[in-house]
């Protein structure tokens, strides 16, 4: 596929260049902070940079007719709601995390966490000290998958990539789901899953589950 990145030099960036380039991908469009680079025509436009990004990274998908997958997180609702109207005429896939198991932990947390109402629940999440928001917006995520306004605490140390834990307690018992990124290379494995998903999708606004459960209905 021919393919553009937002956010290119990032760290994010660099990795999805590294993986689309083994799986034999051609980067045609690069965008930072710095500007535009474009040498092609992109099928898909992945955004892992800034939410001062978003607007600019939209118009670029319009004007090459490019589906669109966004991993940039603390983006506000005002944004969220303006990707959910781009998925009315192309195909958008957003979510603040594409590893599979966090996906999976938001599916179980939607199905289940009621039933844990009345107990008490707080998140933690851990990642590197350069990590401009705070919390992550995989506790922003998890969160919103229990419905709960849960505290989140954030921790800011060394290069880890994303742990996050959920913790569920009453005065008898304690539950708790942890997941662990073991490098950044599974959020663009998870990116590469829905840039493939989107060059055969129709325009539509997905979450990375939707992305999970292709290929996998009964
Ligand atoms: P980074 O600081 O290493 O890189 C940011 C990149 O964005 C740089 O290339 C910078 O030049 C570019 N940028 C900044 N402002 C810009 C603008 N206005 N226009 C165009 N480009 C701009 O950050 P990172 O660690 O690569 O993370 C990038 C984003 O991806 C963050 O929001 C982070 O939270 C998110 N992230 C998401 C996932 C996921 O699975 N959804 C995983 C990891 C990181």
């Amino acid at each position: 596929m021919k393919y553009g990145i937002v956010g290119r030099s990032g760290r994010m960036g660099q990795e999805i260049e590294k993986l689309f380039g083994d799986a034999g991908h051609e980067l045609v469009l690069a965008s930072d902070a710095a500007g535009t680079e474009c040498g092609g025509k992109p099928e898909v436009i992945l955004d892992f940079s800034s939410r001062d990004a978003l607007a600019g990274t939209a118009e670029l998908c319009g004007t090459h007719g490019a589906a669109l997958i966004v991993g940039t997180t603390a983006l506000s609702e005002e944004q969220l709601a303006s990707l959910r109207k781009l998925g009315e005429k192309a195909v958008v896939v957003q979510s603040f995390n594409f590893a599979a198991g966090v996906n999976v932990l938001k599916m179980i947390l939607r199905d289940y966490a009621p039933l844990l109402s009345d107990w008490d629940m707080e998140i933690e999440e851990t990642h590197h000290s350069k990590k401009k928001d705070a919390p992550s917006g995989t506790a922003v995520l998890l969160r919103e998958a229990a419905g709960r306004d849960a505290p989140a605490h954030s921790l800011r140390l060394g290069g880890v990539p994303g742990d996050h834990s959920v913790h569920f307690a009453n005065d008898g018992e304690v539950l708790s789901f942890t997941h662990r990124a073991l490098s950044r290379g599974v959020f663009a494995l998870g990116a590469l899953r829905a840039a493939l998903f989107a060059l055969k999708a129709r325009p539509g606004f997905y979450s990375f589950g939707d992305v999970l459960r292709t290929g996998k209905e009964k």
